[in-house]
């Protein structure tokens, strides 16, 4: 008989007070009982609607069933078959729009968690899982992967266990992508991260770090030194800006350059030298999950008070529902209906104020939301001494501006095959933000997956 409970097995958190000044992970996860527990909520059903919800078709309902009869390493295999980084997803998946969203369950009730069963089975493998690597012998042929990302090192996993040569160029001096620069550590722990890389390196795939393709070398190049065909995975790294007066002053950052000097520059830990000036009155400009990353590790960093600023309503914000829960629990303020329309500096040119207007939603624009319209007369000043711009990323132009052949849409994002991720230049293909503009982990690993089942075909079509 299925657990008949309404709703989700709870999950152990840390204590909002306690947690919004250390960087440790606020979900703890299930113990082995609330993961029975949970897993025997799943009915099971026979057309299996989860998986329909899931980018890479997790074999939900299956690897669920084994939870239910403890069967943890079978579990784990189970969700190896079609994610190659359960661990990561587990975390960061948005499950309540995908998966989670589908679940029958959900009808009268909360859905089952699949989610933080995920993330169950992971953690469980990783402690007691014991399998080591096998390497597939080579078939011969060498494919250069651009980009240390979920895509790219989806891309390189799967053809790395068809036997192929990879080598993965990464810009930055860690392999990663933005689970490593990005997402803070009290969502996704890096030891995590790393762990699914050292997998990787030891399937044979070659990560080269602090290698920018596009300056050090360029994809005509890599052709030239034998690389039969290219993934570029290059994400969506480049900041947008409002544009407004004071942007330019000390104290102000893009999300992206904040969080990577948090984390790649260790800024939480005290025995690190960090370059982050020492905070106490943060805005962040937001709604999305990226705002929400900023402000609760502004708190961590010990800022007094953390404001988002957002020019919608609550309901138009884009981040997960969940991350905007934990950062109001931890205390940070939501100024709905608020836009900036300048930012202000002291006599050292450091951010003193930020200037806003009020905002009432008008017709809805082209996305379909309400259209914020300022309202007139309603500009008011707060004291602040760092401002975070977190409104949006675009993909970096540096590859497309030095790859004959290889075109992009008006957005910078590089143009496919939908179903093949072939790009406009013979022998390379493209996936994850670079393609879509910011999106999530989870497509990202799905466009690097298709990708990879090309390019093999691509190859062999060749060979024959
Ligand atoms: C702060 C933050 C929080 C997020 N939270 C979530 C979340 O909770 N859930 C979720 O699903 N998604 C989340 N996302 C989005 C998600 O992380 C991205 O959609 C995903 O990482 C995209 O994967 P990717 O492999 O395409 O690109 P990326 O992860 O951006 O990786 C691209 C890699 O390519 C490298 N690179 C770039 N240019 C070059 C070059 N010229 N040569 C060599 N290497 C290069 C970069 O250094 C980077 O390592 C978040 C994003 C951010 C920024």
């Amino acid at each position: 008989m299925p657990n008949m409970q309404m709703e989700k097995t709870p999950i152990p958190e840390q204590k909002p007070e306690v947690r919004r000044h250390n960087f440790e992970e606020v979900s703890q996860g299930y113990t082995e009982e609330m993961a029975r527990n949970e897993a025997q909520r799943c009915l099971n059903c026979k057309n299996k609607p989860c998986v329909s919800g899931c980018p890479v078709g997790v074999h939900i309902p299956d690897f669920i069933a084994h939870v239910v009869k403890g069967e943890y390493e079978e579990a784990f295999q189970t969700i190896k078959l079609t994610n190659s980084l359960p661990a990561v997803c587990g975390r960061v998946c948005p499950q309540e729009s995908q998966c989670e969203s589908k679940c029958v369950r959900g009808i009268k009730g909360e859905p089952v968690g699949i989610g933080r069963l995920e993330r169950f089975v992971a953690d469980w493998h990783m402690q007691h899982g014991s399998d080591k690597a096998q390497k597939v012998p080579s078939n011969g042929h060498k494919v250069a992967v651009i980009g240390a990302g979920p895509a790219g090192l989806t891309c390189a996993g799967d053809l790395a266990a068809k036997g192929y040569q990879v080598t993965v160029f990464e810009a930055l001096h860690v392999a990663g992508g933005v689970l490593m620069y990005g997402i803070p550590q009290f969502r996704l722990p890096k030891e995590i991260v790393q762990k699914e890389i050292d997998a990787l390196k030891e399937k044979g795939v070659e990560i080269n770090t602090d290698m920018v393709i596009g300056k050090v070398l360029e994809i005509d190049e890599l052709f030239d030194m034998g690389y039969e065909a290219m993934f570029v995975g290059t994400g969506a790294g480049l900041p947008n800006f409002m544009n407004i007066p004071g942007e330019d002053l000390v104290g102000t950052y893009s999300a992206n350059e904040f969080l990577t000097r948090v984390n790649l520059m260790k800024a939480y830990k005290p025995e690190y030298d960090t370059p982050i000036l020492d905070v106490k009155r943060v805005a962040v400009v937001g709604g999305g999950n990226v705002a929400m990353d900023a402000a609760r590790t502004a708190l961590r960093l010990g800022a007094e008070e953390v404001h988002i600023i957002y020019r919608r309503a609550e309901e138009q914000m884009p981040a997960r529902k969940e991350e905007v829960h934990h950062a109001k629990e931890e205390g940070v303020i939501f100024d709905f209906l608020t836009s900036p329309v300048q930012i202000l500096g002291d006599e050292n040119g450091r951010v003193s104020e930020v200037e806003c207007v009020k905002m009432e939603l008008g017709e809805p624009d082209a996305s379909g939301r309400r259209r914020p319209v300022e309202i007139p007369d309603s500009k008011f000043k707060t004291s602040v001494d760092c401002v975070v711009m977190a409104i949006g990323n675009s993909p970096n132009p540096l590859i497309r501006s030095t790859t004959k052949g290889l075109e992009a849409n008006r957005k910078g994002c590089i143009v496919v095959d939908e179903e093949t991720m072939k790009t406009t230049r013979e022998g390379v293909y493209a996936a994850g933000d670079a393609v879509s503009g910011a999106a999530t982990v989870i497509l990202a690993m799905g466009g690097g997956k298709a990708a990879a089942k090309s390019i093999d075909e691509y190859i062999q079509g060749k060979v024959k």
